[in-house]
């Protein structure tokens, strides 16, 4: 007899940071009453706390599986859509049927256009509580579940050098490499004396051999960005994220032909049928799903279709607390097509404070956690951050 589904709880959270993400806020830039604010580079909004949204799911045995999703802003929205419509859809199903469990959820409003967006990072926050539940129940590590745990050391590059100056960004990159990381990706959105200016300190802090990637938070025109990486390739510079606006698939092939750095996008698109345009159209030679958008399902969908177009994957990491973190290792480390993952040093090290089990991430690699499932879970103390 299966051991059904018997509830499913969620939590939105909201945890204190001591400064913004991706750095100081620029002169001027106030916070709503709700915390939220514009980063006026990249015109997108961003919040002072960390929110995620975690999911507990149970089986009839007492077994507990543990997902979380992205929700960098207005948490609630997605746990409403867990709490009053997909939660109790699942109610009573086999866990093993997690696969089948993501397709039914999608088909059950995508007639009504919700093809990504809020509702598919509430599916997500299911769908890895679900892989985890499996793992508790069979005793198997996720990597495991999925017929591929290829290795248990993920190469990573370190993400997003927060600081006030662009000197202070420069250190902090060269102090990472003396830590044993041999690649680091500054970002458009707070280079505030420019690109050009911002790699030529990067590049001089890190020495020659250390791999740059640039983010441009898709703030450019096709021409604008071909003009620009055409800037930077003599400090060179190995990949470029995000060049032009996430619709832009055109735009991206042109700048993906006419430059000589790898192309990479992707952390914004959640489903293989936003990826299938784009892998048509050869915009791209690196994807960056981003595991607390896609879940576990639909991140190796778009993997094993990426390899179909011979795509490396270098999967995004987001703000949580660590739970969609560990699913992307355990993912990633089924693939054949990994590259590196994200490290996102400012959240990972902050928000291990509320997990139990280990999230390390030390001298170039990601650790995958070890146990069955995801081999982490969320402790009191996140729990505590639940509003
Ligand atoms: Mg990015």
């Amino acid at each position: 007899m299966p051991d059904r589904i018997t509830s499913v709880e969620s939590f939105a959270l909201k945890i204190p940071r001591d400064e913004p993400y991706l750095g100081p806020l620029e002169e001027g830039n106030v916070p709503n009453e709700t915390g939220c604010f514009v980063r006026p580079r990249n015109k997108t909004v961003y919040s002072i706390y960390d929110h995620c949204v975690l999911v507990k799911v149970m089986a009839e045995s007492g077994a507990v599986g543990w997902g979380e999703c992205v929700a960098v802003v207005t948490p609630h929205t997605t746990a409403t859509i867990i709490d009053e419509l997909l939660g109790p859809l699942v109610i009573g199903r086999d866990p093993h049927d997690v696969v089948a469990i993501y397709e039914d959820h999608y088909d059950a409003m995508r007639v009504r256009g919700f093809f990504g967006g809020f509702y598919h990072d509430a599916i997500v926050a299911i769908d890895i509580a679900l892989w985890d539940l499996r793992g508790k129940l069979t005793g198997l590590p996720v990597s495991k579940l999925l017929g591929a745990q290829r290795t248990d050391k993920l190469p990573v590059y370190v993400s997003g050098l927060p600081g006030a100056t662009r000197e202070d960004r420069a250190a902090l990159g060269k102090s990472w490499i003396e830590k044993g990381f041999s690649a680091v990706k500054f970002a458009a959105a707070v280079s505030d004396e420019g690109e050009e200016a911002e790699m030529d300190a990067v590049r001089e802090a890190v020495g020659p051999d250390t791999q740059i990637l640039v983010d441009l938070h898709w703030r450019f025109t096709a021409p604008q960005a071909i003009s620009l990486v055409h800037r930077l390739e003599p400090y060179g510079v190995s990949l470029i994220e995000a060049p032009v606006a996430p619709e832009d698939v055109e735009g991206l092939a042109e700048v993906a032909r006419s430059i000589k750095a790898s192309v990479a996008t992707g952390e914004e698109y959640r489903t293989i049928y936003e990826y299938r345009p784009r892998f048509l159209a050869r915009c791209m030679d690196v994807i960056q799903p981003e595991m607390g958008r896609t879940g576990i399902t639909s991140f190796m969908k778009i993997c094993a279709m990426a390899e179909a177009f011979h795509c490396r994957v270098m999967p995004h990491a987001s703000i949580g607390i660590g739970i969609y973190q560990a699913a992307s290792l355990h993912a990633s480390a089924a693939l054949t097509n990994f590259a590196m993952h994200e490290y996102q040093h400012s959240i990972t090290d902050k928000n291990r404070a509320y997990i139990d089990g280990d999230l390390v991430c030390e001298a170039g690699v990601f650790h995958l956690p070890e146990g069955p499932g995801l081999g982490l879970s969320p402790n009191q103390a996140a729990l505590d951050h639940a509003y």
